[in-house]
């Protein structure tokens, strides 16, 4: 009876120790998750080919599943096992100096398409509201933002981004910027918080337009999604 008693008792703790061990496993997974949770792939919030014909099914598949994963992957890969891993986005521009170029080179390349893609839709709606107001009170009109936008765009040298961005004091600017940075990080030339951006590397482009940089980036006005630039708007001057 004793010796039943004894080999039932051990047989519990064997049980609850299971059970402990399999909590204490699935809250470090849990904090893993988190941890990576503040970078999950983004899903594309449309269809490859819903930006046709301004941009081409193909281009959008190869640049989305190609180029923006490796980008995130790399990302992932370039703060594995550091301090980056549990920081924001944010936090990591704003001291981008201080880190590798490799984290340089692809957290812009994760957080710039992120905002390009959400930049854009398939149903356009004309600019309005605050955005609009505050694009006319800065640039004179819509067509004379557009127009510096796009002389941003087209002299970028090289590889970069166009962007419309938002300062310290809530005053409108455009800039661009090289390779994969962006006006958050703490090497931009000018800094602010960016509301709307523009891809200019070759990849984005060249398969449908070629050399031609100028009728690629008069297309974009098709699909901009003001809505989206005007919540960023709105965000930004809270
Ligand atoms: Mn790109």
């Amino acid at each position: 009876m004793k010796l039943i008693i004894i080999s039932i008792s051990i047989l519990f703790s064997t049980i609850s120790g299971f059970a402990q061990n399999r909590t204490i496993s699935n809250q470090t997974n849990q904090n893993n998750m988190t941890t990576t949770a503040n970078f999950i792939f983004p899903e594309l919030p449309y269809a490859y080919d819903a930006l046709e014909p301004y941009i081409d099914k193909m281009t959008m598949e190869i640049h989305y599943s190609k180029h923006f994963k490796a980008y995130f992957d790399n990302f992932l890969k370039s703060i594995s096992g550091t301090e980056l891993e549990k920081s924001d986005i944010k936090t990591i521009f704003s001291n981008i100096s201080k880190s590798p170029v490799a984290v340089r080179n692809n957290s812009g390349g994760y957080y710039n398409h992120k905002l390009f893609w959400e930049s854009m839709t398939p149903n356009f709606k004309d600019a309005s509201g605050p955005i609009l107001d505050a694009i006319v009170k800065e640039f004179g009109s819509m067509e004379n933002f557009k127009n510096q936008f796009e002389e941003a765009a087209k002299t970028r040298f090289g590889s970069g981004w166009a962007w419309l961005c938002i300062d310290a004091n809530h005053k409108l600017f455009i800039s661009s910027t090289p390779n994969q940075d962006n006006p958050l990080m703490d090497v931009a030339d000018k800094k602010g918080t960016p509301l709307l951006t523009l891809d200019v590397w070759e990849h984005a482009y060249y398969l449908k337009y070629q050399n031609r940089r100028p009728e690629y980036i008069s297309s974009f006005w098709h699909v901009v999604n003001w809505e989206m630039v005007n919540k960023r708007f709105l965000d930004a001057i809270k």
